[in-house]
C-alpha cells in the first residue's frame, strides 16, 4: 500500500539517524513531503540528497539543534514555508550514555534532560501553533522501553524517556480539547540496530551489530530478535496518517514482548 500520507507535510528530527531516516524514507514512500532535520548537519545533508535522488522537492533538510528554542521556530517555519504547510512532527532526535544515579554527573543529566527530554516540550509547544492551521494532525514522540521500565544503570535516560511518555498523555489531553483533530502519541522500541545501539556497544557508529552482539540483546526479547528501523518506521506511519484517528495519548510498545512480562 502506498498514499497512505498522501499530501501530508513531516518534520522528524534526529533526522540523520538510523530510526529518522527509516521514518523520512517510509513516510516518503507514502506520499508525505519530508524535513529531515538534525544537529549533524553534513549527514542529514546526505540523508537527504540521497532521498532527495527519488522523491526530488519532496525531501529538505536543515540543521537544527532539538535543544535551541529559536532553532525550532526557524526548523516549523522551514517546514511551512517549503511546503506550504505542517501536518505531522516526529520528535525523534535523542542521545544514550549509561550510568547509575551516583554515576552520572550534574552536567551530563541536564544535557540528556534537555536533548531527550525539553526538546519535546519544545518541539510540541513550537508545532502546535502552526500544525493547528492544517489539522488533523499527528505528534509522534518516540520514547523508549527504557521510559517504561528501569535498569540499574541508565539512570538518566529512565526518567527522560519516563518523562516523554507522560508528557505524550498531557500534550494530548489538553490538544483534544480544541476539537482540532490533532493526535499525541508516543513510540516505545526495545533495541533497534542503530548507531545509536552501537555506540552502546562501545562499537564504530558505521559498523552493524555483529551476530554476538545482536543475540545479547535479542535473547532478553520474547520474539527472540531485536528490532529493525523499518519496524518503527511502520508503526510512525499508523500513528501519522489518518488510519489512527481514534488513537491520542497512547503508547506503541514495539519490544518483540519485552514489556509483556
Ligand atoms: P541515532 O543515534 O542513530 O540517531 C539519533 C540522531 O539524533 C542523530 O542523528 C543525532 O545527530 C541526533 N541528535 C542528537 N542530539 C541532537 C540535538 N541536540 N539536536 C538535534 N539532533 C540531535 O539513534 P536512533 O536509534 O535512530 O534513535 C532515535 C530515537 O529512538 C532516540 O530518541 C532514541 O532514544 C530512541 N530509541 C532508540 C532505540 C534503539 O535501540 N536504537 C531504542 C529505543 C528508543
Amino acid at each position: 500500500m502506498s498514499g497512505r500520507l498522501a499530501g501530508r507535510a513531516a518534520l522528524i528530527t534526529g533526522g540523520a539517524g538510523g530510526l529518522g531516516r527509516a521514518m523520512g524514507a517510509m513516510f516518503l514512500h507514502e506520499g508525505a513531503s519530508v524535513l529531515l532535520t538534525d544537529i549533524d548537519e553534513a549527514s542529514v545533508g546526505e540523508v537527504a540528497s540521497m532521498l532527495g535522488e527519488e522523491y526530488g522537492a519532496k525531501v529538505a533538510q536543515c540543521h537544527h539543534d532539538v535543544t535551541d528554542e529559536a532553532g525550532w521556530r526557524k526548523a516549523v517555519a522551514q517546514a511551512e514555508q517549503i511546503f506550504g504547510r505542517l501536518d505531522i512532527l516526529v520528535n525523534n532526535a535523542g542521545i544514550v550514555f549509561t550510568g547509575n544515579v551516583e554515576e552520572t554527573e550534574p552536567d551530563d543529566w541536564r544535557r540528556m534532560m534537555n536533548i531527550n527530554l525539553d526538546s519535546v516540550y519544545l518541539g510540541c509547544r513550537t508545532a502546535l501553533p502552526v500544525m493547528r492551521k492544517y489539522s488533523p494532525g499527528s505528534i509522534i514522540n518516540i520514547s523508549s522501553v527504557s521510559g517504561l521500565i528501569a535498569g540499574y544503570n541508565t539512570a538518566a535516560y529512565n526518567a527522560a524517556k519516563a518523562g516523554v511518555w507522560l508528557l505524550t498523555k498531557s500534550v494530548a489531553l489538553q490538544v483534544a480539547r480544541d476539537n482540532s483533530g490533532i493526535r499525541v502519541n508516543s513510540i516505545h522500541p526495545a533495541f533497534v540496530d542503530t548507531p545509536m545501539l552501537r555506540d552502546v556497544m562501545g562499537g564504530e557508529g558505521a559498523e552493524p551489530l555483529s551476530e554476538d552482539e545482536q543475540h545479547k540483546f535479542a535473547r532478553q526479547i520474547p520474539l527472540k530478535r531485536i528490532g529493525t528501523p523499518d519496524d518503527v518506521a511502520y508503526a510512525a506511519v499508523y500513528l501519522a496518517s489518518e488510519e489512527s484517528a481514534f488513537m491520542t495519548g497512547a503508547e506503541i510498545r514495539l519490544d518483540g514482548g519485552l514489556t509483556a512480562q
